[in-house]
């Protein structure tokens, strides 16, 4: 019989607050980092919003928040300026006064007089503390945080830089949420799909994940691949991952060698992996890709163990010089075909002297597609000492996308090959 767990985990949301996180080159770090925490400690995180300093939108997200959810976190506005304004809204929304704490108040005097300076007066409002709320100490900072139980829900506003936030939810927050979820663990695992879209997999999938609500499952499309992620919860963290073993197990058996990684590995470590295991050494001629696939396993450390050498071989005349390439195979068949797409694994393998020899050929757009070879054909090839393979691809996407999802469909050929 498999485990059941009728617990279920706490739900939190996480509201940041700061104009400057709705521009276009800020983003919200803090709420990932805390998602993470909350997670190891058996929270769910079901809700992150960002606000901007605006009273009345504040108002109502805290409002909100703390009607539907046990835990509620806010980062930001806690500063001394007019702007700051997450403690007297977050008082308006809890329907509690704000008062002074001369205690407060003498720390953030003190802080500064350690720094000889006066405190500006400004910087007594950071002593207004929510009625009833407890203060948490800010070392790395004027702006002291709160802790709050109201009514059946847990609420901490603590400030927005992450050198600030960080050590005091840790000190602070992370115990005291930690005794209410229990011993509650929530453990995810991430499977990655390579050679199917989304729809496809979802097709085959879903009789598999929807018997289940623990784990959780989510399909999501990472740039090349697609990322199944699972999320399981239970009393332990062994429980959780009996839970998350006996779906990816069914998972597996629809999917077969088509799941190229169970911890969250990319397309070039899986490889990498397997080659350095086997002792197998590789070399590569890419056209369009422009050496992406060199660059993909050499940006691992490590790499020198089987990656011996990369060419970018762009014109045809490069492919006869460098690779070896004959010339009327590129006159018969033109650059993108697969006899010349195998004649460059071939001759990349040959001339290196490696176990193998990858190649890419393919036209990545947006110009130079014709009826016949439109944008997104590409051939990929695979030599070894006894063959050569070749897949032909009609690949979808810009530019960059056909250049990535190239250099993944060949990775995952010479995967295969490597299993
Ligand atoms: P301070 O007392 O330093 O003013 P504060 O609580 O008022 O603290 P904010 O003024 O809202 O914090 O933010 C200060 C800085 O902290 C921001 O400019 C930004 O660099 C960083 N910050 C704020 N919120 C976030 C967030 N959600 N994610 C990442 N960084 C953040």
């Amino acid at each position: 019989m498999p485990p059941t767990f009728p617990q279920q985990p706490l739900t939190a949301e996480i509201i940041a607050i700061g104009s400057e996180l709705l521009a276009p080159d800020r983003s919200d770090t803090n709420s990932l980092w805390l998602t993470e925490k909350l997670n190891g400690i058996g929270i769910e995180v079901k809700l992150k919003t960002i606000v901007g300093d605006d009273d009345a939108r504040l108002e109502e997200a805290i409002r909100d928040a703390v009607r539907r959810s046990r835990v509620v976190i806010t980062t930001g506005g806690l500063g001394p300026t007019e702007d700051d304004i997450t403690r007297k809204v977050a008082a308006r929304a809890l329907g509690r006064r704000l008062l002074l704490d001369e205690k407060v108040l003498d720390w953030i005097k003190a802080r500064f007089e350690s720094f000889g300076r006066k405190m500006p007066e400004r910087n007594s409002r950071q002593a207004m503390v929510i009625d009833g709320s407890e203060v948490l100490d800010n070392p790395n900072g004027t702006a002291p945080g709160l802790f709050i139980e109201h009514e059946n829900t847990a609420i901490a506003l603590l400030p927005g830089p992450p050198r600030e936030m960080r050590p005091m939810f840790e000190s602070f927050v992370q115990p005291r949420l930690a005794e209410k979820s229990g011993s509650l663990r929530v453990v995810r695992r991430v499977l990655r799909v390579a050679g199917m879209g989304e729809s496809a997999l979802d097709e085959l999938i879903a009789p598999v994940y929807l018997q289940y609500e623990n784990p959780q499952t989510s399909i999501l499309f990472n740039q090349t691949e697609v990322e199944i992620q699972l999320t399981a919860n239970s009393r332990t963290d062994a429980e959780a991952e009996a839970l998350l073993d006996r779906v990816s197990e069914q998972l597996e058996e629809r999917l077969g060698k088509a799941i190229f990684s169970f911890a969250g590995e990319t397309m070039e470590e899986v490889v990498g992996l397997k080659l350095a295991v086997g002792r197998y050494s590789l070399a590569v001629a890419e056209s369009c890709t422009g050496g992406l696939i060199a660059q993909r396993l050499t940006a691992l450390p490590g790499a020198s163990k089987y990656f011996i050498e990369g060419v970018v071989s762009y014109s045809n005349e490069s492919k006869t010089r460098t690779l070896g390439v004959e010339p009327i195979l590129l006159l018969e068949h033109g650059a993108v075909s697969a006899p010349v797409a195998e004649a460059m694994a071939e001759g990349v393998r040959t001339r290196a002297g490696t176990d193998f020899g990858l190649s890419i050929t393919g036209i990545a757009g947006p110009d130079g597609g014709s009826e016949e070879k439109p944008v997104g054909l590409v051939y990929i090839a695979l030599a070894d000492d006894a063959h050569t393979e070749h897949r032909k691809l009609n690949l979808p996407g810009d530019r960059n996308l056909i250049r990535w999802r190239a250099s993944q469909a060949a990775l995952d050929l010479l995967r295969h090959r490597l299993i």
